[in-house]
């Protein structure tokens, strides 16, 4: 397949990548003018009903490291979903960008949110990294399958990951208390930093660590009390959780043995480099939490404002606290059949979604 914008140095069959797995749709859009460079990519669902996933915007080093991520992403999607009972299919959007002023950015969001009226309603897309509230305006503005404008998914994702957080001290200790406890948080952005300010008052000890030196220097002034570390040396630090709250492939083969946690628990989508990074965990006695179950609550709460014409915080505190007791689900079948956490919810949601996307 040769897709318009791919550097021809290295050629690759889209089928060949490892998480194609059959999607429904891969798109790619290109605009010189504007800047705009990316993919969709819908992994179930979108035609009975819409498939639903964020918009991420982030420089990636080539255009197949961007496919990739689009692919991986949405399939992870299709499984969240499943997971949090929803029954929609999974899907991703990726934009690769450069560095751009704030007046380049509109230009491209316009551009991309006039792109995605192709997709004739069959995506409903919203804030990932690299997208903020008032991004999402812009995109409104073209395009009307935008979600998490009424709703504030952030902060729903950000619960979700405090309540399996206490899920899985539950498992560890048989007590769900923050309090003694310490943790590591890699990435203080959106999710990143409601996490924080929610363990902060409790909490033993938190490290954190960030790429962007303005964030660490404005979480810093807020929380004098953290300590920051390299992004080199987040995940060995010696602590009872380990929260990954930043990109794609924070537990990966080069440092899984260096890990220094009992349990990992975090935001971030796509958390395992592959399969066998859960297997390793699970062989060395690190807690996995499986990212999907965790970081469901700002797909629920999106869901549930596309789904009511009016707004219902406990309507969506309802569903987002379900998520304590499908781990707890996975961490019991996972223990009982001694398998790793991601397998077992792999298993348990491929059940859900081959029923019904
Ligand atoms: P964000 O862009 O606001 O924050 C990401 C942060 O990670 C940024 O501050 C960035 O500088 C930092 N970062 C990037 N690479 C890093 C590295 N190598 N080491 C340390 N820090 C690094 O994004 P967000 O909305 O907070 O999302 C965080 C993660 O959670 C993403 O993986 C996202 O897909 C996932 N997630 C977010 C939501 C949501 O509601 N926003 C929902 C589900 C999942």
């Amino acid at each position: 397949m040769n897709l318009p914008f791919i550097k021809q140095e290295k050629h690759f069959s889209l089928e060949s990548l490892e998480s194609y797995d059959d999607h429904k749709l891969v798109a790619s859009f290109y605009s010189p003018k504007t800047n705009l460079k990316g993919f969709v990519a819908i992994h179930r669902g979108g035609l009975t009903r819409p498939a639903f996933g964020a918009t991420r915007i982030w420089h990636y080093d080539s255009e197949e490291e961007a496919l990739q991520d689009s692919l991986k992403l949405s399939k992870t999607m299709t499984y969240k979903l499943a997971m949090a009972q929803l029954k929609y299919g999974g899907a991703k959007a990726v934009i690769i960008s450069p560095n751009l002023k704030a007046k380049e950015k509109q230009i491209l969001l316009r551009s991309y949110g006039n792109w995605l009226n192709y997709l004739a309603g069959h995506l409903i897309t919203g804030a990932d990294v690299g997208i903020d509230p008032k991004d999402l305006e812009i995109l409104a503005s073209e395009y009307k399958g935008i979600v998490g404008r009424t709703t504030d998914a952030v902060k729903f994702t950000s619960l979700g990951v405090f309540y399996s957080i206490e899920l899985t001290l539950k498992e560890l200790y048989g007590s769900e208390d923050i309090a003694g406890k310490r943790f590591s948080i890699q990435g203080v952005g959106k999710v990143g930093l409601e996490l924080l300010k929610m363990l902060d008052s409790q909490a033993e000890k938190i490290y954190i660590s960030d790429i962007d030196r303005g964030r660490l220097n404005m979480v810093r002034k807020q929380f004098p009390n953290v300590e920051i570390t390299s992004p080199k040396e987040i995940h060995k630090q010696k602590v009872d959780i380990f929260s990954p709250c930043a990109l794609s492939n924070a537990i990966n083969r080069n440092n899984v043995s260096s890990l220094g946690c009992k349990a990992i628990v975090g935001s971030a989508n796509s958390q395992l480099e592959g399969h066998e990074t859960g297997e390793v965990l699970n062989r060395i006695g690190i807690l996995y939490a499986p990212d999907y179950i965790v970081n469901a609550g700002g797909v629920i709460a999106v869901v549930d404002e596309y789904e009511n014409p009016r707004y219902s915080e406990k309507r969506i505190l309802d569903k987002v606290k379900n998520i304590k007791e499908t781990l707890r689900v996975v961490f019991a079948a996972s223990k009982s059949q001694n398998k790793a956490t991601n397998i077992t919810a792999d298993e348990q949601a491929e059940k859900v979604f081959n029923k019904i996307v």
